[in-house]
């Protein structure tokens, strides 16, 4: 009888399961060393220890990105998980491939060039040669909702879902607090300047090392006018006219929209 514990072992971008019909579970120790032929333990410094989520050990492992799942087994990106396992297991599933994704790629110093090794005590890749200390990466990003009684205003970006309209954001730029991010942000993609900015909350986003920190706002002036390359249109929308698709509930973007209905419906 093994101690319970989560073995989260990554090929590319995509995570080792177990299939069991619509649902699917991690493998428990005994079946991913049968799969790899080898020791879990023994993985060596492909191994990825991460701190224990919820009371036992969670592992992460890097396999080879070629890797083929054997029979009963499938791997999963993240956004095919979200969908299939409990909400707790795709948070540590999101955390250990941003840091299994940190490991592959900080192995060598981007000063010197040698070879990194894991720090004795910081969460960190150190440099023996000349001490350079390499953190984990983490791309701040803003995100909101601007509010016109009641309607939102909501983007489509080239790259989305046909009929699918979100909420507006960007990458906070060095120098810049996060309110002054989201005001470029608006006035950059669609033209609009805001009053009443309010933090809303945040949320990891492992793809592939974000953190979405989100915001509602009034819209205070402006004509919605879109930038045409990140945002190629842009509408107020309400709860009687909403866009054919809204952002996946994996998202923040889709927590502030629910939000905002839930006020617009209550205020009516
Ligand atoms: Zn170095």
């Amino acid at each position: 009888m093994t101690a319970r514990a989560w073995h989260l072992a990554f090929a590319g971008p995509r995570l080792l399961v177990v299939e069991e019909g619509p649902r699917v579970r991690l493998p428990e120790a005994e079946e991913l060393a049968a799969v790899l032929e080898t020791d879990p333990g023994s993985l060596g410094n492909a191994e990825v220890p991460l701190p224990s989520a919820l009371g036992w050990p969670c592992r992460a492992y890097d396999l080879p990105p070629a890797f083929d799942a054997p029979q009963g087994f499938g791997l999963l990106g993240l956004r095919d998980l979200y969908e299939r396992v409990p909400d707790e297991l795709f948070r540590v599933a999101g955390t250990a491939l941003q840091k299994v994704d940190w490991l592959r790629t900080h192995s060598f110093c981007s000063r010197c060039g040698h070879a990194t090794r894991r720090h004795r005590v910081h969460e960190a890749m150190e440099c023996p040669a000349c001490g350079h200390l390499h953190f984990p990466r983490l791309a701040p990003a803003v995100i909101v909702l601007v509010e016109r009684g009641r309607e939102m205003l909501l983007a489509r970006s080239p790259g989305f879902p046909e009929g699918m309209y979100s909420t507006v954001a960007g990458f906070v730029e060095p120098g810049e607090s996060l309110e002054e991010a989201v005001r470029r942000e608006l006035a950059e993609e669609v033209g609009v300047e805001i009053e009443d900015l309010r933090y809303f909350g945040s949320q990891p986003w492992p793809f592939p090392h974000s953190l979405m920190i989100g915001f509602t706002a009034r819209w205070a002036r402006g004509e919605v006018r879109v930038d045409g390359d990140e945002v190629v249109d842009a509408q107020w929308f309400s709860p009687e006219r909403l866009p054919p698709r809204l952002p996946s509930g994996l998202s923040i973007a889709r927590r502030l929209v629910d939000d905002f209905l839930k006020r617009a419906r209550d205020r009516q």
